[in-house]
C-alpha cells in the first residue's frame, strides 16, 4: 500500500479560517492515502472546526494547543507549539510498522495536487520549491548530480536550509527515530524555524530533491487578504445565528 500523507495545519479563529480550510479540504480529499492533522491554536476544539471536519470528507485528526500570549508577537515564529504537538501525536500513535510521509501544510498556502504525488516517495526528507517566499517569485534548492548543492533565495542565503515550512516533506520513520526533534523557540530566529528543525533530522547533502530536480513550483506561500468587517453591525444583528 502507498505511504499514507500525514498534512499537519495549525490553524487559528479568524474571519477567514473556514474558509481557507474549505480550499485546503478541496485539495486533500483528492488525494489518496491522506491524513489531514489539524491543530487549533485555541484553549479547546472549537466548534466551527469540530464540525467542518467532521464533514469535510478528509480523514483527519483533530487536536489544539493554545500559543501563550507572550509568543504572539510580531516578529516571533507562528505555530511553534502547534506542530510540535502533531508531531508528538504521530509518536505516541504511529509505530515502526506504518509507512507514512509528513509534511507541514499551514492553512493559507495553496497546493498542487502533484506535490503529494512528490513527496509520497520520501525515504528520509525531501525538499523542493516553493512559490512566493525569500522576497522573490519562488525560492529553490539548487541541485546537481542528484544533491542539493545550494539554495537560490533573495532572504539570507546563509540559512542552513533555506526553505519554507511548505517546502519539505519527512518519512515517518525519520520522525519516530529522532523522538526529541520538534520545533523551537527558545533560541530560534524569526524565519530560522526551518532550519533549527531540520538539522536535528538530516544533512544537505542527504536531501531528495522532488519537483523534477527542484525545477517546479508545485505549493505557493501565498496569504489571503484580511477581509474588510467595519460595516457588521453592532447592535442590530441579523435575525439568525450564520457561521462564516
Ligand atoms: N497560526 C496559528 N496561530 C497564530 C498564527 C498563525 O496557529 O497565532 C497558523 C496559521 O493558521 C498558519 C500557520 O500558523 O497555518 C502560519 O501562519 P501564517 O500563515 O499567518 O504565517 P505566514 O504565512 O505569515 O508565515
Ligand atoms: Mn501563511
Amino acid at each position: 500500500a502507498l505511504p499514507i500523507i500525514y498534512a499537519i495545519t495549525p490553524t487559528y479563529g479568524r474571519p477567514v479560517q473556514k474558509a481557507e480550510l474549505t480550499r485546503l479540504s478541496h485539495a486533500f480529499r483528492q488525494v489518496p492515502r491522506f491524513h489531514w492533522i489539524v491543530v487549533e491554536d485555541s484553549t479547546a476544539r472549537t466548534e466551527l472546526v469540530a464540525r467542518f471536519l467532521a464533514r469535510c470528507g478528509v480523514p483527519y485528526t483533530h487536536l489544539h494547543v493554545f500559543t501563550p500570549r507572550r509568543f504572539k508577537r510580531a516578529g516571533m515564529p507562528r505555530a511553534t507549539e502547534q506542530r510540535n504537538a502533531a508531531l508528538t501525536w504521530l509518536r505516541q500513535h504511529r509505530s515502526r510498522r506504518d509507512s507514512g510521509v509528513v509534511f507541514f501544510a499551514d492553512d493559507d498556502n495553496t497546493y498542487s495536487l502533484e506535490l503529494f504525488e512528490e513527496m509520497r516517495s520520501t525515504r528520509g526528507v525531501s525538499i523542493w520549491p516553493v512559490g512566493f517566499v525569500g522576497g522573490r517569485a519562488y525560492e529553490r534548492p539548487l541541485v546537481s548530480g542528484g544533491k542539493v548543492v545550494g539554495w537560490y533565495t533573495g532572504w539570507r542565503p546563509d540559512r542552513p536550509f533555506a526553505t519554507d515550512m511548505a517546502g519539505f516533506a519527512v518519512n515517518l520513520q525519520v520522525i519516530l527515530a529522532n523522538p526529541r526533534a520538534q520545533f523551537k523557540r527558545r533560541g530560534s530566529q524569526p524565519g530560522m524555524q526551518e532550519s533549527d528543525f531540520l538539522k536535528q533530522i538530516t544533512k544537505v547533502t542527504d536531501l531528495e530533491p522532488k519537483a523534477n530536480n527542484c525545477t517546479r513550483v508545485l505549493v505557493w506561500h501565498t496569504r489571503t487578504e484580511k477581509p474588510h468587517l467595519a460595516n457588521e453591525p453592532k447592535h442590530r444583528k441579523d435575525t439568525v445565528a450564520i457561521e462564516v
